[in-house]
């Protein structure tokens, strides 16, 4: 690691004008936690628990997820730790839920849509995740919500399993439940999804490939898939002024949380926290440490009004020489 990022391990993110930015870290086990956390990272923001499912003949059972969840809330101390459940399908193919090819898994069978399918592997996740949090209270995140229905029927199942915790006497603890901003119409509807969800998560990665049709893995249309695209940040204000307005909590997961040229823009959206790998930790918060909120918002409203990806690039080039 470049010398200069080392302080900036142990400091709290924050922008030049003391704005803060949580800079939690995206994880698939404890063990990339554990490298988070020595990195710097003030939570877990993404912990993507298909990789748990993935790669073996079947799916952990409950005793193995409450050991895994309690380890990782356990070394997170008072960290906050948002748990995804598990985002099967499309490119996270798992064998044992034996899926029928489809002509457009992305658009198809994968997440949410699932879990009333394999609804006992959903609650099965539901209670380990529920008994992982006697440690310390523990967030929930749900993949690919498109509708409010799916909020409701995602709550439904966890008062369900709660209620019968409660009959059977078993132990659990709190946990706040919030979605992944990945689909556009949900990104439209957060007037209606706000009274239902504690936090919300903006996917850029799954947002960017919906919003803008363009494959995020097929490098053909890899010209018209980017962040940076004027409609896209419109998209993102879009968002963020909704969110605010309802007063909920907004983190941001994609890659776009991964590229520095892309922070202040991040910065001027006003999210509360953004979520990436461990190891490039302490570089974001270096230059974070650069940025002034009030520049990062007007270069937002710039960006929001250029005519090409571009002329967005080139606006944060100037921006680059201009205050770093
Ligand atoms: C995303 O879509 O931006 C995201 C963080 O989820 P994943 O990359 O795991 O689909
Ligand atoms: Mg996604």
């Amino acid at each position: 690691m470049n010398e200069r990022y080392h302080p900036f391990i142990n400091r709290q993110a924050k922008t030049l004008d003391g704005i803060r930015l949580e800079v939690g870290a995206n994880i698939v086990g404890v063990e990339d936690a554990e490298q988070a956390f020595g990195q710097g990272a003030e939570s877990v923001g993404l912990f993507r628990t298909e990789m748990i499912y993935m790669q073996r003949e079947q799916a952990p059972d409950e005793n193995e997820q409450v050991c895994t969840y309690s380890k990782l809330l356990r070394l997170a101390e008072n960290r906050s730790v948002i748990i995804r459940t598990m985002d099967v399908g499309a490119d996270k193919p798992v064998d044992y839920f034996e899926l029928e090819d489809e002509d457009n898994p992305f658009l198809g069978y994968r997440a949410i849509r699932l879990y009333p399918e394999f609804l006992d592997l959903f609650r099965i996740q539901i209670r380990a995740i529920l008994i992982a949090a006697c440690e310390q209270p523990a967030s929930v995140m749900i993949p690919m919500v498109s509708c409010l229905d799916e909020v409701l029927w995602v709550r439904d199942v966890i008062h369900n399993v709660q209620k019968e915790m409660t009959q059977n006497n078993e132990a659990f603890g709190t946990i706040r439940l919030g979605i992944m901003l990945e689909v556009p119409s949900a990104c439209l509807i957060i007037d209606q999804l706000a009274d239902y969800v504690d936090f919300f998560s903006i996917g850029s990665n799954d947002l960017a490939q919906y919003f803008l049709a363009a494959d995020r893995d097929n490098e053909k249309v890899s010209n018209l898939y980017s962040y940076l695209h004027p409609s896209f940040l419109r998209l993102l204000k879009m968002v963020m002024n909704e969110t605010r307005r309802y007063q909920v909590w907004t983190g941001l997961c994609g890659e776009m949380a991964t590229d520095p040229e892309a922070l202040p823009l991040l910065v001027g959206l006003g999210l509360d926290e953004i979520s990436l790998p461990g190891t490039i930790i302490p570089a974001i918060k270096e230059k974070l440490s650069h940025l002034a909120s009030s520049d990062c918002r007007k270069l937002l409203d710039q960006a929001v009004v250029c005519n090409s990806v571009q002329s967005v690039q080139s606006l944060l080039k100037t921006f680059r020489s201009d205050f770093t």
